[in-house]
């Protein structure tokens, strides 16, 4: 399978910016790309005791023929010319075109077209709703004011070239939807708005503004003809993962109003089977295994088998969830190609698929269902 892929540039639908080369790398900065825990302890006393990390040194050591150690990867690493080495890294993900949420940038990262010159490798941006919306509550004087403003901004962004919208509603609020009330709505957005006037940042948060912004924006993103990317499943501390299960979305897919909605379910791991069953019986329900691998080690190639369970491999779709550093993309587009092999290979066992489907059902994963979905021209 994975010889039968290596001419198949993936589209990495969902990642980050990269920070700006050249610069050296510590243990701690690597070890912190590799666990969603804000704690340094976290990445000080355990991560390397993570198979996701140890994976993760074991790869890099194989590609830089040396020693898989933290130590032995870094030191080669941190010799070597780094423009050189980020693009033998990135070359070897087979990635043809990463489409960026560039919404999560850290300091020092690349802007796209900095990106695109840098890596060669084709970048197209998602909009991140959230942090668009907070740009725009200032200057609004209403709720009404305010959505009007960000499906212009929108309709601009997706003119100019983004190709989709991000929500992070389940780090703000709950992805358990509910119908709005409108006195909760007008109460949250006047102390947000008033924020915002005095200088701060004016942070949405709850369900009353999130669930509203993301209820605008499903109707913005049907009528664009742009799928709405919704983040699910495990991310850093700042969520409740008890409240982030993609089965919270319901109202997005049996409500008539956003009938041909096309919605991605980013990571979802520990829902990746509820993920699953939402593609098997939802018409316009895909979903990706980003950050489940490589993060969750063992664990992730087990997961690739749980989502094919239900879902369609018309419905997966790839993506590394990367950002910062060469190191993450590779390791992450390694890992899942792996596992998709696994998966596949495991249905030409069983005499479920021959190869030759099996192989051409990697490829779906690997670019077919993003060009269709997000629409994308070479
Ligand atoms: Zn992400």
């Amino acid at each position: 399978m994975l010889r039968a892929w290596a001419g198949q540039p993936a589209i990495d639908h969902h990642c980050h910016p990269l920070r700006r080369w050249p610069y050296q790398l510590s243990a701690l900065e690597l070890r912190a790309a590799f666990t969603e825990a804000l704690d340094p302890q976290l990445a000080a006393h355990h991560v390397v005791h993570t198979s996701g990390y140890q994976d993760a040194i074991h790869r890099l050591g194989r590609e830089l023929r040396c020693e898989p150690t933290e130590t032995a990867v870094l030191a080669s690493r941190n010799a070597k010319d780094a423009a050189g080495y980020a693009r033998q890294l990135l070359s070897s993900t087979a990635t043809g075109m990463m489409l960026v949420d560039a919404g999560f940038a850290t300091a020092g990262a690349f802007t796209l077209a900095e990106q695109e010159q840098a890596t060669g490798i084709a970048q197209r941006e998602i909009i991140r709703l959230e942090t668009l919306a907070e740009s725009l509550i200032k200057e609004a004087d209403d709720p009404r004011e305010w959505f009007s403003a960000v499906r212009s901004a929108l309709d601009a962004a997706i003119r100019r070239g983004a190709v989709g919208v991000k929500t992070i509603c389940a780090y703000r609020a709950t992805l358990r939807l509910q119908p709005v009330d409108t006195d909760a709505l007008g109460v949250a957005f006047s102390a947000t708005r008033l924020r915002a006037e005095r200088g701060e940042h004016p942070r949405l948060s709850g369900s009353a503004l999130c669930h509203a912004l993301l209820f605008e924006a499903a109707l913005a993103c049907r009528e664009l003809d742009v799928p709405l990317q919704v983040h699910c499943g495990f991310g850093d501390p700042d969520e409740d993962l008890a409240e982030t299960s993609p089965l919270g979305l319901r109202p997005l897919f049996i409500d008539p109003a956003y009938r041909g909605l096309r919605v991605a379910l980013l990571h979802c791991y520990p829902y990746h089977r509820e993920a699953a069953y939402l593609c098997s019986v939802f018409p316009d329900v895909y979903m990706d295994l980003s950050l489940t691998i490589p993060f969750a080690g063992l664990e992730g190639s087990r997961a690739m088998r749980e989502a094919l369970g239900l879902c369609p491999t018309s419905k997966l779709l790839y993506a590394s969830d990367a950002s910062r550093y060469p190191e993450v993309f590779f390791v992450a587009a390694a890992a899942h190609r792996e596992a998709l092999a696994g998966a596949m290979s495991e249905l030409v066992d069983h005499g479920i698929a021959d190869t030759t489907a099996a192989v051409n059902a990697g490829r779906q994963v690997l670019a077919e269902n993003a060009r269709r979905i997000y629409n994308l021209k070479d």
